[in-house]
Protein backbone atom coordinates (compact mmCIF):
# COMPACT_ATOMS: atom_id res chain seq x y z
CA UNK A 1 0.00 0.00 0.00
CA UNK A 2 1.06 3.34 -0.95
CA UNK A 3 1.92 5.96 1.68
CA UNK A 4 -1.16 8.77 1.97
CA UNK A 5 1.46 11.59 1.81
CA UNK A 6 2.91 9.88 -1.87
CA UNK A 7 -0.31 9.30 -3.36
CA UNK A 8 -2.01 12.72 -2.54
CA UNK A 9 1.42 14.26 -4.15
CA UNK A 10 1.51 11.93 -7.30
CA UNK A 11 -2.33 13.43 -7.68
CA UNK A 12 -0.67 17.00 -7.39
CA UNK A 13 1.78 16.26 -9.71
CA UNK A 14 -0.44 14.12 -12.75
CA UNK A 15 -3.55 14.45 -12.12
CA UNK A 16 -6.21 16.82 -13.87
CA UNK A 17 -9.19 17.09 -12.46
CA UNK A 18 -12.26 18.29 -13.33
CA UNK A 19 -14.34 21.15 -12.44
CA UNK A 20 -11.37 21.97 -10.08
CA UNK A 21 -9.85 25.01 -9.28
CA UNK A 22 -6.25 23.97 -10.78
CA UNK A 23 -4.04 26.75 -8.92
CA UNK A 24 -5.67 26.19 -5.15
CA UNK A 25 -5.16 22.42 -5.73
CA UNK A 26 -1.37 22.79 -6.70
CA UNK A 27 -0.92 24.74 -3.46
CA UNK A 28 -2.81 22.07 -1.78
CA UNK A 29 -5.04 24.29 -0.40
CA UNK A 30 -8.10 22.89 -2.19
CA UNK A 31 -10.16 19.49 -1.20
CA UNK A 32 -8.16 16.18 -2.16
CA UNK A 33 -9.83 13.27 -1.04
CA UNK A 34 -8.97 9.69 -2.36
CA UNK A 35 -12.18 7.59 -2.07
CA UNK A 36 -11.72 3.56 -1.58
CA UNK A 37 -14.40 2.07 -1.09
CA UNK A 38 -18.45 2.11 -0.91
CA UNK A 39 -21.15 -0.13 0.29
CA UNK A 40 -24.79 0.65 -0.02
CA UNK A 41 -24.93 4.56 0.45
CA UNK A 42 -22.10 4.94 2.05
CA UNK A 43 -18.36 5.32 0.66
CA UNK A 44 -14.70 5.26 2.72
CA UNK A 45 -11.94 7.12 1.95
CA UNK A 46 -7.94 6.34 2.90
CA UNK A 47 -8.23 8.34 5.98
CA UNK A 48 -10.70 5.73 7.42
CA UNK A 49 -14.04 8.13 6.99
CA UNK A 50 -17.03 6.60 6.65
CA UNK A 51 -19.44 8.95 4.75
CA UNK A 52 -23.17 9.22 3.87
CA UNK A 53 -22.91 9.99 -0.05
CA UNK A 54 -26.40 11.78 0.05
CA UNK A 55 -25.97 12.82 -3.56
CA UNK A 56 -24.82 9.57 -4.96
CA UNK A 57 -21.54 9.94 -6.80
CA UNK A 58 -22.76 12.47 -9.15
CA UNK A 59 -26.57 11.82 -9.12
CA UNK A 60 -25.66 8.41 -10.89
CA UNK A 61 -24.83 5.83 -8.06
CA UNK A 62 -28.72 5.35 -8.15
CA UNK A 63 -28.35 1.29 -6.81
CA UNK A 64 -26.50 2.14 -3.83
CA UNK A 65 -22.43 1.49 -3.66
CA UNK A 66 -21.31 -2.57 -3.90
CA UNK A 67 -23.37 -4.67 -5.84
CA UNK A 68 -22.45 -7.92 -6.38
CA UNK A 69 -24.90 -8.82 -8.98
CA UNK A 70 -23.79 -6.03 -11.15
CA UNK A 71 -19.83 -6.62 -10.23
CA UNK A 72 -20.00 -10.29 -11.65
CA UNK A 73 -22.32 -9.11 -14.25
CA UNK A 74 -19.45 -6.95 -15.14
CA UNK A 75 -16.92 -9.54 -14.41
CA UNK A 76 -18.96 -12.55 -16.82
CA UNK A 77 -18.74 -10.04 -19.32
CA UNK A 78 -15.05 -8.78 -19.20
CA UNK A 79 -14.08 -13.18 -19.14
CA UNK A 80 -16.84 -14.01 -22.07
CA UNK A 81 -16.08 -10.96 -24.53
CA UNK A 82 -14.76 -7.63 -23.30
CA UNK A 83 -15.04 -5.67 -26.36
CA UNK A 84 -16.76 -5.93 -30.06
CA UNK A 85 -17.73 -2.76 -31.81
CA UNK A 86 -21.51 -2.02 -33.04
CA UNK A 87 -20.54 -0.86 -36.35
CA UNK A 88 -22.01 -1.67 -39.65
CA UNK A 89 -24.49 -4.47 -38.08
CA UNK A 90 -22.53 -6.08 -35.41
CA UNK A 91 -23.28 -6.19 -31.72
CA UNK A 92 -22.91 -8.14 -28.60
CA UNK A 93 -25.88 -10.73 -26.89
CA UNK A 94 -25.46 -7.57 -23.78
CA UNK A 95 -26.13 -4.79 -25.85
CA UNK A 96 -29.18 -6.13 -27.57
CA UNK A 97 -30.62 -7.62 -24.37
CA UNK A 98 -30.63 -3.80 -22.93
CA UNK A 99 -31.87 -1.90 -26.25
CA UNK A 100 -34.65 -4.40 -25.52
CA UNK A 101 -35.03 -3.73 -21.55
CA UNK A 102 -34.55 0.60 -22.21
CA UNK A 103 -37.28 0.05 -24.71
CA UNK A 104 -39.94 -1.78 -22.80
CA UNK A 105 -39.75 0.65 -19.86
CA UNK A 106 -39.59 3.79 -22.18
CA UNK A 107 -42.56 5.40 -23.19
CA UNK A 108 -44.66 3.76 -25.92
CA UNK A 109 -43.49 6.08 -29.00
CA UNK A 110 -40.06 5.31 -28.78
CA UNK A 111 -38.46 3.13 -31.33
CA UNK A 112 -34.30 2.93 -31.13
CA UNK A 113 -31.48 3.19 -28.87
CA UNK A 114 -28.27 5.04 -30.43
CA UNK A 115 -25.68 4.34 -27.51
CA UNK A 116 -22.91 6.09 -26.22
CA UNK A 117 -20.52 6.52 -23.26
CA UNK A 118 -21.51 9.52 -20.69
CA UNK A 119 -24.31 11.80 -20.79
CA UNK A 120 -22.64 14.68 -23.15
CA UNK A 121 -21.68 12.79 -25.83
CA UNK A 122 -25.52 11.48 -26.00
CA UNK A 123 -26.51 15.02 -26.61
CA UNK A 124 -24.04 15.57 -28.97
CA UNK A 125 -25.02 12.50 -31.03
CA UNK A 126 -28.75 13.64 -30.33
CA UNK A 127 -28.02 17.19 -32.29
CA UNK A 128 -26.23 15.55 -35.20
CA UNK A 129 -29.68 13.08 -35.38
CA UNK A 130 -31.70 16.29 -35.90
CA UNK A 131 -29.37 18.40 -38.09
CA UNK A 132 -29.18 14.73 -40.09
CA UNK A 133 -32.89 14.85 -39.48
CA UNK A 134 -33.58 18.27 -40.89
CA UNK A 135 -31.23 17.82 -44.20
CA UNK A 136 -32.77 14.87 -45.28
CA UNK A 137 -36.19 16.70 -44.71
CA UNK A 138 -34.73 19.33 -47.11
CA UNK A 139 -34.56 22.18 -43.93
CA UNK A 140 -31.10 22.98 -44.27
CA UNK A 141 -32.07 26.37 -42.25
CA UNK A 142 -33.68 24.70 -39.44
CA UNK A 143 -30.91 24.03 -37.23
CA UNK A 144 -30.99 26.48 -34.21
CA UNK A 145 -31.53 24.64 -30.68
CA UNK A 146 -33.06 26.18 -27.59
CA UNK A 147 -32.31 25.29 -24.30
CA UNK A 148 -33.07 27.10 -21.05
CA UNK A 149 -30.78 29.52 -18.71
CA UNK A 150 -29.61 26.78 -15.36
CA UNK A 151 -30.00 23.72 -17.69
CA UNK A 152 -26.87 21.30 -17.79
CA UNK A 153 -26.17 19.11 -20.88
CA UNK A 154 -23.27 18.53 -20.75
CA UNK A 155 -19.18 19.75 -20.75
CA UNK A 156 -18.94 19.08 -24.89
CA UNK A 157 -18.82 22.28 -27.34
CA UNK A 158 -22.39 21.53 -28.33
CA UNK A 159 -23.61 20.80 -25.05
CA UNK A 160 -21.18 23.16 -22.93
CA UNK A 161 -23.39 25.52 -25.17
CA UNK A 162 -26.50 24.32 -24.32
CA UNK A 163 -26.18 24.42 -20.58
CA UNK A 164 -26.77 27.37 -19.69
CA UNK A 165 -24.79 28.11 -16.65
CA UNK A 166 -22.25 30.89 -16.72
CA UNK A 167 -19.03 28.49 -15.02
CA UNK A 168 -19.48 26.28 -18.29
CA UNK A 169 -19.20 29.41 -20.85
CA UNK A 170 -16.97 30.80 -19.18
CA UNK A 171 -13.18 31.75 -21.49
CA UNK A 172 -14.66 28.42 -23.26
CA UNK A 173 -16.28 30.85 -26.51
CA UNK A 174 -19.20 29.38 -25.84
CA UNK A 175 -22.13 29.17 -26.69
CA UNK A 176 -21.59 28.42 -29.87
CA UNK A 177 -24.03 30.65 -32.35
CA UNK A 178 -26.24 27.94 -33.20
CA UNK A 179 -27.75 27.61 -29.38
CA UNK A 180 -29.94 30.03 -28.09
CA UNK A 181 -31.75 30.12 -24.50
CA UNK A 182 -34.46 30.86 -22.88
CA UNK A 183 -35.90 31.66 -19.24
CA UNK A 184 -35.63 29.06 -16.53
CA UNK A 185 -38.83 27.70 -15.09
CA UNK A 186 -37.27 28.76 -11.60
CA UNK A 187 -40.67 30.29 -9.65
CA UNK A 188 -38.83 30.86 -6.56
CA UNK A 189 -36.81 32.97 -8.46
CA UNK A 190 -39.14 34.88 -10.42
CA UNK A 191 -38.82 38.53 -11.41
CA UNK A 192 -42.55 39.63 -9.98
CA UNK A 193 -42.54 37.73 -6.79
CA UNK A 194 -46.55 38.32 -7.20
CA UNK A 195 -47.05 36.73 -10.09
CA UNK A 196 -48.64 32.94 -9.30
CA UNK A 197 -47.69 29.97 -10.24
CA UNK A 198 -49.93 29.77 -13.46
CA UNK A 199 -49.49 33.03 -14.32
CA UNK A 200 -45.51 32.26 -14.11
CA UNK A 201 -45.72 28.74 -16.47
CA UNK A 202 -47.73 31.14 -18.61
CA UNK A 203 -44.74 34.01 -18.46
CA UNK A 204 -42.25 31.17 -19.25
CA UNK A 205 -44.27 30.10 -22.19
CA UNK A 206 -45.08 33.51 -23.50
CA UNK A 207 -41.21 34.35 -23.30
CA UNK A 208 -40.14 31.03 -25.77
CA UNK A 209 -42.79 32.02 -27.83
CA UNK A 210 -41.60 35.20 -28.41
CA UNK A 211 -37.95 33.87 -29.02
CA UNK A 212 -39.19 31.64 -31.62
CA UNK A 213 -40.90 34.46 -33.36
CA UNK A 214 -37.96 36.75 -33.24
CA UNK A 215 -35.59 33.90 -34.52
CA UNK A 216 -37.99 32.31 -37.37
CA UNK A 217 -39.38 28.65 -35.98
CA UNK A 218 -38.02 27.60 -39.69
CA UNK A 219 -34.28 28.22 -37.92
CA UNK A 220 -35.18 25.98 -35.00
CA UNK A 221 -34.89 22.64 -34.84
CA UNK A 222 -34.84 21.37 -30.93
CA UNK A 223 -35.58 22.43 -27.85
CA UNK A 224 -34.14 20.81 -25.19
CA UNK A 225 -34.60 20.30 -21.38
CA UNK A 226 -34.39 18.53 -18.16
CA UNK A 227 -37.58 17.12 -16.66
CA UNK A 228 -36.56 18.98 -13.57
CA UNK A 229 -33.78 21.54 -13.14
CA UNK A 230 -30.47 19.84 -12.07
CA UNK A 231 -27.15 21.03 -11.55
CA UNK A 232 -28.93 24.44 -12.27
CA UNK A 233 -30.23 24.05 -8.60
CA UNK A 234 -33.00 21.05 -8.98
CA UNK A 235 -35.40 23.05 -9.58
CA UNK A 236 -38.91 21.22 -10.36
CA UNK A 237 -40.99 23.11 -13.08
CA UNK A 238 -44.16 25.22 -12.22
CA UNK A 239 -47.61 23.67 -12.75
CA UNK A 240 -48.22 23.38 -16.52
CA UNK A 241 -45.02 23.81 -17.51
CA UNK A 242 -44.32 21.30 -19.99
CA UNK A 243 -47.55 20.91 -21.13
CA UNK A 244 -47.99 25.18 -21.90
CA UNK A 245 -44.03 24.49 -23.67
CA UNK A 246 -45.26 21.27 -26.03
CA UNK A 247 -48.01 22.96 -27.48
CA UNK A 248 -45.80 26.00 -28.49
CA UNK A 249 -43.36 23.47 -29.42
CA UNK A 250 -45.56 21.26 -31.67
CA UNK A 251 -47.22 24.26 -33.36
CA UNK A 252 -43.87 25.56 -34.33
CA UNK A 253 -42.81 21.69 -35.51
CA UNK A 254 -39.69 21.72 -33.15
CA UNK A 255 -38.30 18.75 -31.92
CA UNK A 256 -38.10 18.01 -28.04
CA UNK A 257 -35.33 16.50 -26.79
CA UNK A 258 -36.33 15.49 -23.06
CA UNK A 259 -32.33 15.14 -21.04
CA UNK A 260 -32.96 12.35 -18.66
CA UNK A 261 -29.63 11.59 -17.47
CA UNK A 262 -30.34 12.28 -14.00
CA UNK A 263 -34.11 11.31 -14.05
CA UNK A 264 -33.98 8.89 -16.11
CA UNK A 265 -34.75 5.00 -14.54
CA UNK A 266 -36.43 5.80 -11.38
CA UNK A 267 -35.20 9.32 -9.83
CA UNK A 268 -38.47 11.11 -9.65
CA UNK A 269 -39.96 8.15 -8.13
CA UNK A 270 -41.32 6.87 -12.02
CA UNK A 271 -39.23 5.05 -14.72
CA UNK A 272 -38.92 8.32 -16.77
CA UNK A 273 -39.93 12.05 -15.65
CA UNK A 274 -41.30 12.78 -18.74
CA UNK A 275 -43.74 10.62 -18.08
CA UNK A 276 -44.75 11.99 -14.52
CA UNK A 277 -44.72 15.08 -16.12
CA UNK A 278 -46.95 13.97 -19.53
CA UNK A 279 -43.73 15.41 -21.86
CA UNK A 280 -43.71 13.40 -25.09
CA UNK A 281 -40.17 13.72 -26.29
CA UNK A 282 -38.90 13.14 -29.90
CA UNK A 283 -35.52 12.16 -27.98
CA UNK A 284 -34.91 10.85 -24.80
CA UNK A 285 -31.10 11.15 -23.41
CA UNK A 286 -30.18 8.51 -20.58
CA UNK A 287 -27.29 7.91 -18.70
CA UNK A 288 -25.87 7.92 -15.39
CA UNK A 289 -29.17 5.55 -13.72
CA UNK A 290 -28.78 3.45 -16.74
CA UNK A 291 -25.53 1.76 -14.88
CA UNK A 292 -25.72 3.44 -11.86
CA UNK A 293 -22.34 4.45 -13.13
CA UNK A 294 -20.91 1.03 -12.79
CA UNK A 295 -19.45 1.81 -16.02
CA UNK A 296 -19.89 4.49 -18.42
CA UNK A 297 -22.76 4.21 -20.83
CA UNK A 298 -25.22 6.40 -22.51
CA UNK A 299 -27.90 6.40 -24.99
CA UNK A 300 -29.90 8.24 -26.95
CA UNK A 301 -33.70 7.46 -27.17
CA UNK A 302 -35.11 8.07 -30.37
CA UNK A 303 -38.97 8.22 -31.78
CA UNK A 304 -40.69 6.35 -34.25
CA UNK A 305 -41.11 9.41 -36.20
CA UNK A 306 -37.85 10.31 -35.87
CA UNK A 307 -36.27 7.03 -37.07
CA UNK A 308 -38.73 6.68 -39.77
CA UNK A 309 -36.78 9.60 -41.43
CA UNK A 310 -33.10 8.64 -40.13
CA UNK A 311 -34.13 5.00 -42.09
CA UNK A 312 -35.46 7.18 -44.96
CA UNK A 313 -31.95 9.19 -44.73
CA UNK A 314 -29.87 6.35 -45.29
CA UNK A 315 -31.56 5.45 -48.29
CA UNK A 316 -30.74 8.52 -49.69
CA UNK A 317 -27.30 9.09 -48.25
CA UNK A 318 -25.59 5.79 -47.41
CA UNK A 319 -24.54 4.34 -43.84
CA UNK A 320 -24.75 7.40 -41.14
CA UNK A 321 -21.70 8.39 -40.18
CA UNK A 322 -21.83 8.62 -36.75
CA UNK A 323 -19.99 6.41 -34.18
CA UNK A 324 -18.23 6.15 -31.50
CA UNK A 325 -15.32 2.95 -30.88
CA UNK A 326 -16.88 2.44 -27.60
CA UNK A 327 -20.60 2.88 -28.84
CA UNK A 328 -22.85 0.45 -26.56
CA UNK A 329 -19.28 -0.94 -24.93
CA UNK A 330 -20.54 -5.22 -23.77
CA UNK A 331 -19.10 -4.08 -20.52
CA UNK A 332 -21.31 -0.96 -20.03
CA UNK A 333 -23.87 -2.98 -21.66
CA UNK A 334 -24.03 -6.22 -19.12
CA UNK A 335 -23.45 -3.78 -16.28
CA UNK A 336 -27.13 -2.11 -17.91
CA UNK A 337 -28.58 -5.03 -18.50
CA UNK A 338 -27.61 -6.33 -14.14
CA UNK A 339 -28.80 -2.69 -13.14
CA UNK A 340 -31.96 -2.82 -14.43
CA UNK A 341 -33.01 -6.07 -13.29
CA UNK A 342 -31.85 -4.61 -9.57
CA UNK A 343 -33.97 -1.98 -10.03
CA UNK A 344 -37.10 -3.79 -10.58
CA UNK A 345 -36.32 -6.64 -8.05
CA UNK A 346 -35.45 -4.08 -4.78
CA UNK A 347 -38.69 -2.24 -6.21
CA UNK A 348 -36.08 0.79 -5.86
CA UNK A 349 -38.01 3.62 -8.59
CA UNK A 350 -40.67 3.29 -5.85
CA UNK A 351 -38.29 3.36 -3.08
CA UNK A 352 -37.15 6.52 -4.86
CA UNK A 353 -40.96 8.45 -4.90
CA UNK A 354 -41.73 7.19 -0.99
CA UNK A 355 -38.44 7.55 0.75
CA UNK A 356 -37.53 10.92 -1.37
CA UNK A 357 -41.18 12.47 -0.21
CA UNK A 358 -40.02 11.63 3.52
CA UNK A 359 -36.91 12.93 3.11
CA UNK A 360 -38.45 16.41 1.44
CA UNK A 361 -41.37 16.14 3.82
CA UNK A 362 -38.67 16.08 6.58
CA UNK A 363 -36.33 18.64 5.25
CA UNK A 364 -38.77 20.97 5.22
CA UNK A 365 -40.04 20.13 9.11
CA UNK A 366 -36.72 20.56 10.32
CA UNK A 367 -35.14 23.60 8.36
CA UNK A 368 -38.43 25.40 6.72
CA UNK A 369 -38.60 28.36 9.27
CA UNK A 370 -35.05 28.87 9.30
CA UNK A 371 -34.53 32.20 8.91
CA UNK A 372 -31.83 32.16 5.96
CA UNK A 373 -33.63 29.36 4.06
CA UNK A 374 -35.39 31.22 1.42
CA UNK A 375 -36.80 27.42 -0.34
CA UNK A 376 -36.61 23.65 0.44
CA UNK A 377 -37.90 22.02 -3.26
CA UNK A 378 -37.92 18.74 -4.62
CA UNK A 379 -38.90 15.64 -6.19
CA UNK A 380 -38.84 12.21 -5.93
CA UNK A 381 -35.21 11.87 -4.95
CA UNK A 382 -33.91 15.15 -5.59
CA UNK A 383 -34.09 17.47 -2.52
CA UNK A 384 -32.10 21.07 -2.19
CA UNK A 385 -32.18 24.03 0.01
CA UNK A 386 -31.33 27.71 -0.93
CA UNK A 387 -30.21 29.90 1.31
CA UNK A 388 -30.79 33.62 1.38
CA UNK A 389 -29.58 36.70 3.41
CA UNK A 390 -33.10 37.68 3.59
CA UNK A 391 -36.68 35.56 3.37
CA UNK A 392 -38.95 38.07 2.54
CA UNK A 393 -36.75 40.13 -0.22
CA UNK A 394 -35.05 36.75 -1.37
CA UNK A 395 -31.47 38.45 -1.70
CA UNK A 396 -28.54 36.53 -2.51
CA UNK A 397 -25.48 36.56 0.25
CA UNK A 398 -22.33 38.15 -1.11
CA UNK A 399 -21.25 35.13 -3.54
CA UNK A 400 -17.62 35.69 -1.63
CA UNK A 401 -19.44 34.76 1.64
CA UNK A 402 -19.56 31.19 -0.15
CA UNK A 403 -22.12 29.92 2.02
CA UNK A 404 -23.20 26.95 0.44
CA UNK A 405 -20.11 25.32 -0.24
CA UNK A 406 -19.31 26.48 3.83
CA UNK A 407 -22.70 24.53 4.09
CA UNK A 408 -21.61 21.87 2.54
CA UNK A 409 -18.15 21.60 4.03
CA UNK A 410 -19.47 21.65 7.54
CA UNK A 411 -21.48 18.69 6.72
CA UNK A 412 -19.06 16.48 5.30
CA UNK A 413 -17.47 17.13 8.88
CA UNK A 414 -20.47 15.93 10.19
CA UNK A 415 -19.97 12.42 7.87
CA UNK A 416 -22.90 13.18 5.08
CA UNK A 417 -22.01 14.41 1.37
CA UNK A 418 -24.20 17.49 -0.07
CA UNK A 419 -23.55 19.20 -3.16
CA UNK A 420 -22.98 23.12 -3.36
CA UNK A 421 -24.75 23.38 -6.48
CA UNK A 422 -22.38 25.47 -9.31
CA UNK A 423 -24.31 28.64 -9.18
CA UNK A 424 -26.23 30.06 -6.52
CA UNK A 425 -26.00 29.00 -2.60
CA UNK A 426 -28.11 25.57 -2.99
CA UNK A 427 -27.43 22.70 -1.44
CA UNK A 428 -28.26 19.79 -3.13
CA UNK A 429 -29.22 16.48 -2.43
CA UNK A 430 -30.03 13.45 -4.51
CA UNK A 431 -29.38 9.84 -2.78
CA UNK A 432 -28.89 6.62 -3.76
CA UNK A 433 -32.60 5.16 -4.61
CA UNK A 434 -31.99 2.49 -1.59
CA UNK A 435 -32.00 5.28 1.47
CA UNK A 436 -33.75 4.28 4.36
CA UNK A 437 -35.68 6.21 6.91
CA UNK A 438 -33.48 6.53 9.10
CA UNK A 439 -30.70 7.66 6.91
CA UNK A 440 -32.48 9.84 5.67
CA UNK A 441 -33.55 11.20 9.23
CA UNK A 442 -29.77 11.24 9.91
CA UNK A 443 -29.05 13.76 6.50
CA UNK A 444 -31.52 15.67 7.79
CA UNK A 445 -30.46 16.39 11.45
CA UNK A 446 -27.14 16.53 10.42
CA UNK A 447 -27.57 19.55 7.71
CA UNK A 448 -29.68 21.49 10.34
CA UNK A 449 -26.32 20.73 12.45
CA UNK A 450 -24.63 22.13 9.21
CA UNK A 451 -26.42 25.58 8.85
CA UNK A 452 -26.54 26.32 12.09
CA UNK A 453 -23.00 26.16 12.20
CA UNK A 454 -22.66 28.52 9.38
CA UNK A 455 -25.26 30.68 9.68
N1 LIG B 1 -27.32 15.99 -18.95
C1 LIG B 1 -27.63 16.14 -17.66
C2 LIG B 1 -29.03 16.46 -17.28
C3 LIG B 1 -26.65 15.99 -16.67
O1 LIG B 1 -26.95 16.18 -15.38
C4 LIG B 1 -25.34 15.65 -17.07
C5 LIG B 1 -24.29 15.47 -16.06
O2 LIG B 1 -24.44 15.76 -14.91
C6 LIG B 1 -25.07 15.52 -18.44
C7 LIG B 1 -26.08 15.67 -19.35
C8 LIG B 1 -23.69 15.21 -18.90
O3 LIG B 1 -23.38 13.91 -18.61
P1 LIG B 1 -21.85 13.44 -18.55
O4 LIG B 1 -21.22 14.18 -17.43
O5 LIG B 1 -21.96 11.97 -18.35
O6 LIG B 1 -21.23 13.77 -19.86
Amino acid sequence: MLKNDQLEQWDRDNFFHPSTHLAEFARGNAPQRVITGGSGCHITDREGNRLLDAFAGLYCVNVGYGRPEIAEAIADQARELAYYHAYVGHGTEAAITLSKMILDRAPANMSKVYFGLGGSDANETNVKLIWYYNNVLDRPEKKKIISRWRGYHGSGLVTGSLTGLELFHKKFDLPLAQVIHTDAPYYYRRDDLSMSEADFTAHCAAELEALIEREGADTIAAFIGEPVLGTGGLVPPPAGYWEAIQKILKKHDILLIADEVVTGFGRLGTMFGSTHYGMEPDIITIAKGLTSAYAPLSGSIVSKDVWKVLEEGTDMLGPIGHGWTYSAHPIGAAAGVANLKLIDELKLVKNAGETGAYLNAAMADALGAHAHVGDIRGEGMLCALEFVKDRDTREFFDPSDKVGPRIAAALLEEGVIGRAMPQGDILGFAPPFCLTRDEADEVVAKTAKAVAAVL
